[in-house]
């Protein structure tokens, strides 16, 4: 049976850290997030990040906008934040709402940089791929700070990531490659998924397709992070791997929930210290 990966404990030893050295500096680090719309799994999400804000002793603002804000408002909004010194990160939780006139894309670029906790920013996305990251993207360090508290080193191990999202896939990817790891990467149009997936010394799943990793796609004794969040009927959620049965062959696992996505908010938190931290330098 594999070791659980437990990243609501791992997270409670991150949330702790950056408590003490969140209380050593000058200033009250303060996260803004702005919520468009009325989409109850989001609500769930900046709920959660309020309450972490609360754990770490930041500072939380929430901006909470009809659907119908429009685009030109939502700028206006984030460029206000852009210039309050007293805030440090900014996030825009995404999807905004169908049927409007938001471009996704443009708001991301709208955040400053130096603001972008999330790593939604062409800079700040360049400087990942660079080695050379200001923040880091937060589910993709999350799984890694997940790994290294278990003490599994990358060096030369072959990860095998499936999904190539920008916010997931393909940072996790390029986090693994600078731990020496060798890499694949799965997505819709890979052929023979399950053929792959079984050479996984350590196997990635970021889908959102519910149980979509079966058994005999997993190699006896590999490690299986699964970063899925299914969302069943009321506020059930479950991952990309069947648990169970792939707990029976693995050496570790996540389980969902309490995996991957606790992991993923604390280092939301952490990137809100580090632009803290660099905004006083
Ligand atoms: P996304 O943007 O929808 O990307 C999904 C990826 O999966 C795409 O690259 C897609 O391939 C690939 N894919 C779809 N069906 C596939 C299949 N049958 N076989 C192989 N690959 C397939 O999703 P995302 O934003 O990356 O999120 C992925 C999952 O992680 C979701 O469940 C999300 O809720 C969850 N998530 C969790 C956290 C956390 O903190 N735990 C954070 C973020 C996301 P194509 O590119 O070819 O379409």
């Amino acid at each position: 049976m594999a070791l659980i990966l437990d990243g609501k404990t791992v997270s409670e030893k991150v949330f702790a850290c950056i408590a003490e050295e969140a209380k050593a500096l000058p200033v009250q680090p303060c996260l803004a997030v702005i919520i468009v719309g009325d989409d109850p799994a989001s609500q769930i999400y900046v709920d959660h990040k309020k309450k972490n804000c609360e754990q770490v002793g930041f500072r939380s603002l929430e901006y909470a906008l009809p659907a119908e804000t429009g685009q030109a408002k939502l700028l206006a909004i984030i460029a206000e934040l852009n210039a309050d010194e007293s805030v440090h990160g900014i996030l825009c939780q995404s999807p905004l709402p169908k049927g409007f006139d938001y471009d996704e894309q443009a708001v991301c670029r709208a955040v400053s940089p130096a603001k972008d906790v999330d790593m939604f920013h062409p800079e700040n996305v360049g400087r990942l791929t660079l080695g050379e990251p200001r923040f880091l993207p937060c589910t993709p360090a999350g799984v890694l700070a997940l790994l290294d508290d278990a003490g599994i080193d990358l060096a030369g191990k072959h990860v095998v990531v499936v999904g190539r999202s920008n916010i997931v896939g393909k940072p996790m990817a390029l986090l693994v490659l600078q731990r020496h790891a060798t890499v694949t990467i799965c997505h819709s149009r890979t052929k023979d998924l399950a053929e792959i997936t079984r050479q996984a010394d350590v196997l990635i799943a970021a889908v959102g397709r519910l149980h979509l990793i079966t058994a005999d796609m997993v190699k006896q004794g590999a490690v299986v992070v699964d970063v899925g969040m299914n969302r069943l009927k009321g506020r059930k959620v479950r991952g990309d791997v069947d648990f169970d049965a792939v707990a029976a062959k693995a050496s570790h696992i996540t389980p969902v929930p309490g995996g991957v996505g606790p992991m993923t908010r604390a280092m939301l938190m952490q990137n809100t210290l580090t632009a803290a931290k660099a905004a006083i330098e």
